[in-house]
């Protein structure tokens, strides 16, 4: 073999070596390693999108009763996480992840977005969803949580808190999201295992 040609021959491998790279760091953008959710930064992406296109809707006189201008954000967090994590260990911890993961995207639709916020904290937006229906999905997802089975826990119950806001006309994305973290912090002030949405938080519900 010529010097050229093994030339040739080890960048080819090298070419082929870095695409592999950014083929898996592509990925990792995109999907949480443990779950398997969406990344927040993914999230964050594309929910905006959905937002513009959503807030383009309201001018549409035509489409005034269009489903496309309603869009919904819930955020799910575990009930008491640590407890689980300091009686049962990390590992067990991860179990839980990615079986409340499983039974959120179990729950939704598919043209929805799952995706792990942050540590324990999960958040969905639905598309084309009004609040009414989005508080009837994430109460049938935080009673789905209350019966997962889990092998290695068995004195705590895995539940999660949820916290909604759905689009309104003239707020924006930054504060819609802010409106369902309040609502989910409302949850957990009163009591945990339970969902709010922030149209109830505001009535003083
Ligand atoms: P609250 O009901 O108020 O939400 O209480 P909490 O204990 O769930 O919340 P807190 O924020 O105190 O604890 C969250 C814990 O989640 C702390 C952190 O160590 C743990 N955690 C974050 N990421 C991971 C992970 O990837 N795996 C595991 N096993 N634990 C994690
Ligand atoms: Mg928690
Ligand atoms: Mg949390």
């Amino acid at each position: 073999m010529s010097t050229d040609s093994a030339k040739q021959e080890k960048l080819q491998k090298r070419i082929l070596e870095l695409e592999a790279q950014v083929h898996d760091l592509k990925k990792d953008l995109i999907h949480d390693a443990l779950t398997g959710l969406k990344t927040r930064n993914y999230f964050e992406q594309e929910s905006k999108t959905h937002f513009d296109s959503a807030i383009s809707e309201d001018s549409g006189e035509r489409r005034a009763k269009s489903s496309l201008k309603n869009l919904s954000f819930i955020f799910f967090d575990i009930d008491h996480f640590k407890k689980i994590n300091d009686t049962y260990g990390h590992a067990a911890g991860d179990e839980v992840l990615k079986a409340v993961a499983k039974r959120i995207e179990k729950g939704v639709r598919k043209r929805d977005i799952v995706s792990r916020w942050g540590g324990e904290e999960f958040v969905v937006i639905m598309i084309g969803a009004n609040e009414k229906s989005a508080i009837a999905k994430a109460e049938s997802i935080r009673k789905g949580v209350e019966h997962l089975s889990f092998d290695n826990i068995s004195k705590i119950n895995v539940t999660i808190s949820a916290g909604i806001a759905s689009r309104e006309k003239d707020v924006a994305f930054e504060e819609t999201i802010k409106r369902a973290d309040q609502a989910l912090y409302r949850a957990k002030e009163t009591g945990r295992n339970k969902v709010v949405s922030y149209l109830e938080l505001k009535a003083g519900g």
